[in-house]
């Protein structure tokens, strides 16, 4: 039987510093955009609000109507740019159809880039250089580092290629000298693959495709899947896991509190570039 992984108490220590790096720095603003309505991206930005403000990060929630245009959102997005008191600018995505996410992600400027989507930022990572990293893989990163979980030289399968959460996790974990392998819905036998994993990441959306036989005995598994089914929140992976696996993140309570808190991390870390206290790229 393997060892869970308590995300939300992890989550919380990650917090904790931020806010004693918030109260060193004296003042973090963070500037969030919602356009339109959607239920589902207003709880997150408040969720992200009430995280934000309890560690003293200075939030303004800024909500623009669901027919706002394109222009209309680059021109908000120009005027935090060039808002001194403004160190992270996060856009809540899904954007409206009128508008072109990759245009607006393109406008924020990498160093307040605090999702760490803009392709600057993708591109440093890439080089191994990093800006801005996107807060779920880090929040990956954490958890492995505070389960004194060694990387260097593991072999790590990472399930999923998207560019939030799959490509930067594998960057991460090659960055940290693991030797990686990225599945996705057109590999041929994935069971071959994860059963080779001596640190297994499922960030993919199906509930429960990884099996207990898709596992090697004492693997790291990290669980990032977020699944609604009518048995409420689920994972990627099957709670039989746990049975074979060494380590394992459950859900809820394991990948997603992490994000928030990699979220506010990367606040005080835009503050840092922006006072010259950290260098950007590659600080
Ligand atoms: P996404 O953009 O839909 O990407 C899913 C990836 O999984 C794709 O690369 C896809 O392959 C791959 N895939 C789909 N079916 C597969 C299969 N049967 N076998 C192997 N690979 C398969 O999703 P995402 O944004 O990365 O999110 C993934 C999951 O993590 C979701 O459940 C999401 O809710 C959750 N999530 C959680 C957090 C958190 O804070 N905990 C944050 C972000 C996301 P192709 O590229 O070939 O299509």
């Amino acid at each position: 039987m393997g060892a869970i992984i308590d995300g939300k108490a992890i989550a919380a220590r990650v917090r904790e510093q931020v806010a004693e790096d918030v109260k060193e720095l004296g003042h973090v603003g963070l500037a969030t955009i919602l356009v339109g309505d959607d239920p589902a991206s207003d709880i997150y930005i408040r969720r992200k609000h009430e995280a934000a403000t309890e560690v003293g990060i200075e939030a303004d929630d800024l909500r623009l109507p669901a027919e706002t245009s394109e222009e209309e959102l680059l021109d908000v997005v120009a005027s935090l740019n060039a808002d001194d008191d403004v160190d992270g600018i996060l856009v809540q995505l899904p954007l409206p159809s009128q508008i072109h996410e990759p245009r607006v992600i393109q406008a924020v400027s990498p160093v307040k880039d605090v999702d760490g989507f803009h392709p600057v930022n993708a591109g440093l990572l890439y080089l191994g250089t990093p800006g801005h990293v996107p807060a779920t893989p880090l929040g990956i990163m954490e958890l492995l580092a505070a389960s004194s979980i060694a990387v260097a030289g593991s072999r790590a399968v990472v399930i999923g290629r998207s560019a939030i959460v799959g490509k930067p996790a594998a960057h991460l974990l090659l960055r940290a000298n693991a030797t990686v392998t990225i599945c996705h819905s057109r590999t041929v036998e994935l069971g071959r693959h994860t059963l080779d994993a001596d640190i297994l990441v499922a960030a993919v959306g199906v509930p429960a495709l990884v099996s207990p036989d898709m596992v090697g005995s004492g693997a790291t598994v990290i669980d990032v899947g977020m699944n609604r089914t009518d048995a409420g929140l689920v994972g990627d992976v099957d709670p039989g896991v746990l049975d074979v696996a060494g380590h394992m993140t459950p859900v809820p309570g394991g990948v997603g509190p992490m994000t928030i808190a990699l979220l506010l991390r990367n606040a005080v870390r835009a503050a840092r570039f922006r006072r010259g206290l950290l260098a950007y790229p590659g600080g």
